[in-house]
């Protein structure tokens, strides 16, 4: 029998492959900042992902892999925001904000690819986020 090992992507340690792609001790790690994280948002549920960063010391681009999985859910708690691949502004789903999903839907009909992105970033602000978001 043969054991796939791999190095950890977190602390860099070898340990045995495993569906979490972690070894064990950053495996634990992530479920205790998990945990931290969903204890502070059962007391408060309008908290957003830099509320949680103060309040559970986890960092940002952890609370960010958390929402994307959906370990945290942007569902139930609505102000759990992390940036869109493209643009960086506060999104909720998917890999990109509903402005450069439309963007990318129309570069892809267009011969004007990505030409509008930079001015959306100006553009974009939460309110129309959400209401585009219903559309
Ligand atoms: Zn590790
Ligand atoms: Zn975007």
């Amino acid at each position: 029998m043969t054991l796939l090992v791999d190095y950890c992507p977190k602390c860099g340690s070898i340990y045995q492959k495993n569906l979490r792609n972690l070894c064990s001790s950053c495996s634990a790690d992530m479920d205790n900042s998990l945990n931290r994280c969903l204890d502070h948002l059962w007391m408060r549920p309008k908290s957003t992902t830099k509320d949680l960063q103060k309040a559970t010391g986890v960092s940002l681009g952890e609370l960010h892999a958390f929402i994307k999985s959906g370990r945290l859910s942007s569902l139930t708690y609505t102000n759990l925001t992390y940036p869109c691949e493209s643009c960086g502004c506060d999104t909720r789903s998917g890999r990109l904000c509903s402005s450069c999903n439309g963007v990318f839907k129309e570069a892809g009909k267009s011969d004007k690819p990505q030409e509008p992105q930079r001015q959306l970033i100006v553009k974009t602000t939460a309110k129309v986020l959400y209401t585009s978001r219903n559309r």
